[in-house]
């Protein structure tokens, strides 16, 4: 088989939106369910219902059906139908520009990955608010380096990137054993200088304890991504999932896209973590008492269902001193997140002054 060959049977299939009335490319437009033509500015509606966010599929029937577990890296081969230009995407990508003419290319997600997604949350803040948003970030960060913020006043090439998120509920039904602790105060006779004195002391008395707590999870999200850092898309936690959509790829025509890298079982194992750390705090609480210790802990989990979400993120980097720090902007509520440097010479000084005026106050207090 010659090269040219073998290239040409990996090109997937495609969709490309075009416009019926001049046939230039559609955009999806910020904000509405619509496409909108970049050319004669024509709309196009987004047949497509809101989704309903008490929908969840069932785990362990879904997982059984699998035949790959963890999803295999993939490269799009695609030829684009406006310039006829073949190329590859990058890794695990199923939307972008085409590179060499810039016309919006969707590769269908059921191609390469056995789980399409449920829903949806469209694109709601502009490239230029996301700006904004990120500016005003990095202007009231603490102890950032002067010459980072003199950075932020230019503008940054940002990238408008759905990135898959898993989210699962479940019934959890946690059995415990442990222990309480009480404190008290008794009197202890001490001996100082060859005299006795008497001193109030605080101690914890200890009791054995067991109970159970039940918790309903909903929406427990894990991040499916692995592109992005782990760290910043987990810490993207507010979404207002009730203003979700039900998938369609018409969405996605003017981004990028990525297809999930973490599987459904990893990231069924994520989220019991998730949720483990929230029962050690309910049972905490059942514990009560002054002080809780956790010696056993059993948790059945029940009916649990997951649903495949993609979530809209405006994502970009900007290099600082020789670094590359991510940032991400919420592309439906404008919150950032994002790796930032620290000023040491402003943290330290902070510490000095801190610790000078501890040592004013000790000084006037002992004179
Ligand atoms: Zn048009
Ligand atoms: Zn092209």
């Amino acid at each position: 088989m010659s090269e040219q060959e073998s290239s040409e049977a990996q090109t997937v299939e495609h969709f490309q939106f075009i416009c019926k009335q001049c046939g230039f490319e559609l955009d999806h437009e910020i904000g509405h369910n619509s496409l909108v033509c970049q050319s004669c500015g024509e709309v196009e509606p987004i047949e497509t219902e809101s989704f309903n966010v008490f929908h969840a599929n069932p785990y362990d029937s879904t997982v059984l059906k699998l035949i790959h577990k963890e999803p295999n890296e993939v490269h799009h081969h695609v030829r684009c139908d406006t310039c006829g230009a073949g190329f590859d995407f990058a890794k695990d990508t199923h939307a972008d520009e085409c590179p060499y003419c810039g016309s919006n290319i969707v590769v269908p997600v059921n191609l390469q990955r056995q789980l399409v997604p449920d829903a949806i949350i469209p694109f709601d803040i502009k490239e230029q608010q996301a700006n904004e948003s990120f500016q005003k970030w990095i202007k009231g960060l603490w102890f950032a380096p002067n010459s980072l913020k003199r950075l932020a006043m230019r503008k940054h090439p940002i990238q408008g990137t759905y990135i898959p998120y898993w989210g699962f509920d479940a019934d959890t039904y946690s059995q415990y054993s442990g222990q309480r602790g009480t404190n008290y105060t008794t009197t202890v006779t001490v001996r100082v200088d060859g005299k006795t004195q008497t001193r109030l002391v605080t101690k914890i008395r200890w009791r054995s304890v067991r109970g159970h707590v039940t918790h309903e999870f909903d929406n427990v999200l894990v991040p499916a991504s692995e592109l992005l850092s782990q760290k910043l898309t987990t810490s993207m936690k507010k979404w207002n999932l009730t203003k979700s959509q039900n998938y369609s790829p018409k969405y996605l025509s003017g981004y990028k896209s990525e297809l999930y890298q973490i599987g459904l079982p990893r990231a069924y194992k994520y989220s019991q973590e998730i949720m483990t750390r929230y029962i050690r705090r309910l049972v905490r609480r059942d514990i009560g008492g002054d002080h809780q210790r956790i010696s056993s802990l059993n948790t059945r989990y029940e009916r649990v269902g997951f649903k495949l979400m993609l979530m809209p993120l405006w994502v970009s980097a900007f290099l600082y001193n020789k670094k590359t720090f991510q940032f991400i902007i919420n592309g439906q509520t404008g919150e950032v997140k994002g790796e930032r440097p620290y000023s040491w010479v402003k943290i330290l000084s902070l510490v000095l002054f801190i610790a000078a005026v501890g040592a004013g106050i000790y000084f006037a207090q002992n004179r």
